[in-house]
């Protein structure tokens, strides 16, 4: 069987329709595959002030831009197309399974995002987008909660970066953790502690502690804390809800077939997002390194199609790895 595309990519978030646009808009014949429909995370915010040339516009609105545009220059977007399985056959070509369905690419770009880990507690999905009260982005929502005040719940690298990020915004930051130590980095656990005990500090912790429930009439108004120790329970009136608590990219469905980081996340040449199977490239949230924003995906999913053109022109390029020694986002 031939190609039935030059290339297809795998998810139509942010960085699947930049990957979509600049394939399309080169003539190449390109078929975009995705799950649910176009979009991706960005779909349930409401207020996006970090895309460049939009000062405030909704991820709805963004995505319709970023389709048409897309779709305008003749990419193809099949929605309800949830990709199983890809393989390399002999000849090069990439087959990507869709239910019972093959269908065969001459390059890939894989694109299927991330998800963020949620607590699971009452109220977390009601008050879900920046506007209710609930997070999962500190560098996206913290000009949000100016002088309000918020909980934040995490350990991490993310979590403690995020909690001092937001404590520039609010008046008042609560950083609750399941332990009394943190997982973060030994240098940002003691940034974050010189913080918390710098005199009238507007961050304070509560150790030991879990988030069971999220409060409030159409927007948070209140946390239930357990004290994970005594059993105690509290309540902490506050404006808005971060959890740090992590990310979990969808990429099971690639695991055999593309090298994964012990958390999952697609590894890939940082300089070219090349795999390590030939003809495969990877964009956004799902790879390691990632910076896990919009522009950054759209980026990606950019970077991704300017080098599958070096791929077609030359097959040898792939492997001509001057890139292995770029840190951790290597091979
Ligand atoms: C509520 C919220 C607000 C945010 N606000 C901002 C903001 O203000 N600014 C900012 O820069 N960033 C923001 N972000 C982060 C931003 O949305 C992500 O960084 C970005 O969406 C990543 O794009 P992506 O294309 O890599 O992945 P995703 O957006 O996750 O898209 C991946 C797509 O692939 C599809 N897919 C997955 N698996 C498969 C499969 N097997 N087959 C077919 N399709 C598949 C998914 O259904 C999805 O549509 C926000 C995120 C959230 C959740």
């Amino acid at each position: 069987m031939d190609a039935t595309h030059d290339c297809i990519i795998v998810g139509a978030g942010p960085a699947g329709l930049g990957a979509a646009l600049y394939a399309a808009r080169d003539r190449f014949r390109t078929l975009v595959l995705e799950k649910f429909y176009p979009g991706g995370q960005i779909m349930t915010t409401d207020r996006i002030e970090n895309y460049p040339g939009f000062e405030n516009i909704t991820g709805p609105d963004l995505i319709e831009k970023m389709s048409n545009q897309a779709t305008g220059f003749g990419a193809d977007i099949r929605t309800g197309a949830e990709v199983t399985a890809l393989a390399r056959r002999d000849d090069g070509l990439i087959e990507v399974h869709v239910d019972e369905e093959v269908l065969v690419g001459r390059a890939v770009v894989l694109a299927p995002g991330s998800t963020y880990r949620h607590l699971g507690v009452p109220g977390e999905e009601e008050f879900r987008s920046a506007g209710a009260g609930v997070s999962y982005c500190g560098t996206c929502d913290a000009p949000f909660f100016k002088d309000k005040k918020v909980v934040t719940v995490g350990g991490g690298n993310t979590a403690v970066e995020d909690t001092l990020h937001l404590a520039k915004f609010a008046r008042e930051v609560i950083m609750v953790h399941r332990r009394n130590e943190f997982r973060a980095a030994r240098v940002l656990a003691e940034e974050l502690m010189a913080y918390v005990n710098k005199p009238d500090s507007n961050l304070s912790l509560e150790l030991d502690s879990v988030v069971t429930a999220i409060e409030g009439e159409g927007k948070v108004e209140r946390v239930r804390v357990r004290n994970v120790k005594t059993e105690s329970e509290k309540t902490i009136d506050c404006d808005g809800v971060f959890v740090f608590v992590g990310m979990i990219p969808n990429t099971d469905f690639c695991k055999d077939f593309v090298e994964l980081s012990e958390h999952g996340y697609v590894k890939c040449d940082p300089a070219y997002l090349r795999t390590r199977v030939p003809g495969v490239f990877v964009a956004g949230d799902c790879r390691v390194g990632a910076a896990m924003q919009l522009v950054t995906a759209v980026a990606d999913g950019v970077n991704a199609v300017m080098w599958m053109k070096q791929y077609f022109r030359d097959p040898d390029w792939w492997n001509q790895g001057l890139t292995d020694e770029l840190g951790p986002g290597g091979w």
